[in-house]
This record gives structure tokens, sequence and C-alpha cells, in this order.
């Protein structure tokens, strides 16, 4: 399994390696080996590498140059980062992100072999035409993708779902990811309003490899207890 959490612009540099602190000691006294990322804010990059994996919530597709405001492949080297979030709702809807560019973006950062987590989802006008519909506007998330990139997890997070307490029923999740099973090979996590109540059903379900979990992981003990639940199914077969 694969537990990722997505902090957002929340939590300080100190916030953060306090809350590492607590997640690093439960994955070595549990002898946890999911995988388990977490992606803090820029700030809190500095962070040595552990147990854990620490990736970028987002990059500009250069070495380094005049992007004001950006952070660019040269800074992330720095920290020894290697895994990166791309095509998340937020920098999709609120920020304005393209598929062109959230594409150019992923070419640039599977060149240089880093992970990417690679996000999709719908919003609720498109979940309300129904499946075909739904996986039509998926489908167009993928243009400009590699799916056969080797170091590649897809995370399906409705738009919808996304911090509102809301999430799919478990039976249409299995069926999205059924769906989106078809089409690659790499791993698939769910994220949308997963937390320490839903987390173990959901990743109990066929085709979900993991979750990318949001509010509910800024609390590290749920953190972790949503890391134990990974690792208990992983243990039990599932
Ligand atoms: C996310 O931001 O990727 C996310 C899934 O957020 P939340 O868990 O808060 O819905």
């Amino acid at each position: 399994m694969i537990v990722c959490a997505n902090f957002k612009a929340n939590k300080t540099r100190q916030e953060t390696h306090a809350y590492m602190a607590v997640v690093e000691s439960f994955v070595s006294a549990n002898d946890i080996s999911d995988t388990v990322i977490v992606f803090p804010p820029f700030t809190a990059l500095g962070h040595e590498q552990r147990n854990i994996l620490i990736g970028a919530q987002n990059g500009y597709p250069v070495r380094n140059g005049a992007f004001t405001g950006e952070i660019a492949l040269e800074q992330l080297e720095e920290f020894g980062i290697g895994t990166i979030l791309i095509g998340h709702s937020e920098r999709r809807h609120v920020l304005g992100e393209s598929q062109k560019f959230i594409a150019e973006k992923f070419r640039f950062f599977a060149e240089k072999g880093f992970a990417i987590v690679y996000c999709v989802g719908e919003p609720l006008e498109v979940r309300e035409e129904g499946n075909d519909a739904l996986m039509a506007y998926i489908e167009k998330q993928f243009e400009g993708i590699d799916l056969e990139y080797a170091d590649l997890v897809i995370a399906y997070e409705p738009v919808w779902a996304i911090g509102t307490g809301l999430t799919p029923s478990l039976r249409d999740i299995e069926l999205i990811h059924g769906a989106l099973r078809a089409k690659t090979s790499a791993p698939l996590l769910y994220g949308g309003s997963v937390k320490v109540d839903n987390a173990r059903e959901i990743m109990g379900l066929e085709n979900v490899d993991g979750v990318l979990v949001g509010s509910a992981a800024l609390s590290a003990n749920d953190f972790c207890e949503m890391i134990a639940q990974a690792a208990e199914l992983g243990a039990s077969g599932r």
C-alpha cells in the first residue's frame, strides 16, 4: 500500500519536523514496509528523508530561471526530492493549470526520473452526467501523460470529494478504479475526504493500492492510524 499526506499550505517548518518525528518513529517501531509519502509545504522540504519519502506538491518544469514565485528542479534536487505531485485538483481548478502545462510538467519530471503521483478527478457536474461522461473527462486528463511511465502512481480524487467530507460510494470507487486499472498498471490511490473512519474500507477495495489524504492527515496520530490500517490490510493478504 501507499499512504500519502498532502499538507497543502498548512504547517510551518517546525510543525512539519515535529510531525515527521512522530510518523518516523511510528514507521520504525511498527516495522512498516508500506510506502509512506508526505508532501509538506516547500519551506519544510529540507527535512532529512529517513523511512518516509518527502515529495514536492508542485514544481516548475525547468532546471532554474526567471519564474518568479516558482520552485524548479535545482531547488528540489538540493533537498534530495525525487517525488512530485502533478495535476492536483487545486492546481487545476484554483490555480488554473491547463492540461497542456500539466503534461509539460509531467514530461519534464519524468525525464528527470522523479516518482510522480498524478491526480485525476471529475467535478460534481460531470459526475452527475454518469459514468461514461466521468471516464471521458478523466481520459482528457490523461492527454500528454505517459501511463507506461515506470515510476507512476495515479491518484483518483473526485474534485467534489476533496475537503468536503463527501466521498463516492465504495461501489463507485471500485468501478472507477476498475476502469483505471484497464488503462494502466500503475498503483491506484483514492483521495477525497479519506479519514481514519473510512480509510480501511476504501483501502480494502479491489484496485485501490493506497490513499492520498489531505485534511485528515494533518494530525500525525490520525495519519499513523491510517498507515497502521494499510499495514494490517497488507498483512491480511489484501
Ligand atoms: C487532497 O488534497 O489531495 C485531498 C484528498 O484532500 P482531503 O483529504 O482534505 O479531501
